[in-house]
């Protein structure tokens, strides 16, 4: 039997002791009862990842460790921006009743063209699938017409990305506005779209940095912030074997230690603070920035008071700024034995994965709901690439049967044969168009179900969407919600099931 040892003779932090026997039982328990978690509870691999190899893990804060209400969270934001357009930016006073929360409009992955005032949803080839202006959805012809005449490029200033939950209600704003713009300029004191996104954008800022949002947050905790049982037990599994777990968080320090202590205090018995859990927190870091370029760690004392300005931290401090560069200084380690487990696909993920080596973790929080989903319309789907297989058939034919045409069209013939061949076109052409008709059916339906307007978040008509790309691309696991986590063992080996080619899937 060989014991779970991370980092070989290290110590065991004293504050560890008291809660293995809580960690005890809850694994004596899962051994007996449990087995593999169920579907939606799994971590899933794109690149392979042995946890015993792992020596630091580090965790970003909102949306990661603390996985707000949706619909509290979202009714704030949009409610609190709406408030800011009035009161700061000149917005008539009457789009405050006018303005529609649809709390159900916005998802993650989507693309604002802040030229043009839609919402997108695109493939990983940049094909835009569906679009909205407003609450108004754009025709095919539309389509085509806007986004399929010239490359797009995503990186230019015209798109925004929607990488994190925390941007649904701005998105949900925006559109809203647009749509009252539609009816009646006036309503939205006639701003362009692009005007009307930098109002929204400067809004849905100034009430994450001016601390009202924080405020309606922390005066009512249990409303916003439902604890997850398994969170606390999660962290502790992981830090077994003397692995360090460390936090890097945009937000402030003092909204970080309300959060955490809520979250985290007592959430274990022989659990006393949060503190004990994580041996580094860096407060108001700045991700993404944070990886690219050297800053300063400013230490805060408990009383708020800031320290000398350090180069590199040190075990057990409570920073804020910092940079990828002091950090590794006090890890020592190569990138690839530290794991960030993150929401942000941009500043969590993608940034740390281009920037270093680390190897990450992806929250994605819809995971649940996609995969509760993607079980319940399995028998349509696989109804619909029946029914694709049989249209497929059908067109090798067609093909067949329109050369024939054309070659006795092209020779000048015109005998029995052709009329037979051109009979049988019909009649295929007729079956093709009713199965056609019924496959469009079947996967409008199956669609709907994962998102009425946009469909699955990880797919885009047959194509993985963009977001759907870069999960797979940038993430080497990702999973609902951290909590998770305590369903694998410490020294887990995340193993890649398969990761196949377009060949390896024919036949
Ligand atoms: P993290 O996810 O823990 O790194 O931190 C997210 C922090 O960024 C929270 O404190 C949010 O309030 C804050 N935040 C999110 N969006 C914005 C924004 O648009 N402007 C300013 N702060 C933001
Ligand atoms: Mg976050």
């Amino acid at each position: 039997m060989s014991a779970t040892a991370v980092v070989p003779g290290a110590p065991r932090p004293t504050w560890l002791a008291p809660l293995l026997p809580a960690l005890r039982h809850a694994l004596l328990r899962r051994a007996f009862d449990g087995g593999k978690p169920p579907l939606p509870r799994r971590v899933f691999v794109n690149r392979n990842l042995r946890l015993e190899r792992i020596r630091y893990v580090g965790f970003d804060l909102d949306w990661t460790l603390a996985e707000y209400d949706r619909e509290a969270i979202d009714t704030a934001i949009f409610e609190l921006a709406l408030g800011f357009l009035v009161e700061q930016s000149g917005y008539p006073a009457a789009i405050r009743a006018d303005a529609e929360f649809r709390p159900a409009f916005p998802r993650r992955g989507l693309i604002v063209d802040r030229q043009l005032g839609t919402v997108l949803k695109m493939s990983r080839h940049r094909y835009v699938g569906r679009a909205y202006l407003g609450r108004t959805p754009l025709t095919q012809e539309e389509r085509f017409r806007l986004y399929r005449l010239e490359p797009l490029d995503l990186g230019s200033d015209r798109f925004y990305r929607v990488d994190t939950l925390f941007e649904l209600p701005e998105v949900n704003l925006f559109s809203e506005l647009v749509e009252l713009g539609r009816r009646d300029p006036s309503r939205i004191a006639n701003r362009s779209p692009q005007a009307l996104f930098d109002d929204v954008r400067h809004a849905v800022d100034s009430i994450h940095a001016n601390g009202s949002l924080k405020a309606r947050i922390t005066a009512d905790l249990p409303r916003y912030l439902p604890r997850d049982p398994e969170l606390a037990l999660a962290l502790v599994r992981l830090a077994l074997g003397g692995r360090r777990l460390f936090l890097i968080t945009n937000s402030d320090f003092a909204y970080t230690e309300r959060l955490c202590s809520y979250l985290l205090d007592g959430a274990l018995p022989g659990l006393g603070s949060w503190r004990d859990l994580f041996d580094l927190v860096v407060a108001s870091a700045g991700k993404p920035s944070f990886f690219r370029r050297e800053r300063p760690f400013v230490p805060l004392s408990a009383d708020g008071s800031e320290g000398p300005e350090v180069a590199v931290p040190s075990w057990g401090g409570v920073y804020r700024g910092g940079s990828r560069d002091g950090l590794m200084a006090l890890l020592e380690v190569p990138g690839e034995q530290i794991l960030y487990v993150g929401d942000h696909i941009y500043s969590d993920v993608l940034t740390s994965k281009l920037r270093t080596t680390w190897r990450t973790a992806l929250i994605v929080r819809e995971l649940e709901d996609e995969l509760e989903i993607a079980a319940e319309v399995a028998p349509e789907l696989r109804h619909l690439s029946a029914l694709r297989e049989e249209l497929s058939d059908l067109g090798h034919r067609m093909d067949d049967l329109r050369d024939v045409v054309a070659l006795a069209c092209e020779s000048g013939e015109n005998g029995e044969m052709l009329g037979a061949a051109g009979a049988r076109l019909a009649e295929l052409e007729a079956q093709h168009a009713v199965l056609r008709q019924r496959a469009a059916e079947l996967q409008r339906r199956t669609s709907e179900r994962h998102h009425r307007i946009w469909g699955p978040l990880f797919r885009q008509g047959s194509n993985q969407s963009l977001f759907g790309a870069q999960v797979k691309d940038f993430a080497c696991i990702y999973t609902s919600r951290v909590g998770n986590l305590a369903r694998y063992g410490t020294n887990h080996y995340f193993r890649v099931l398969e990761d196949p080619m377009t060949h390896d899937l024919a036949g």
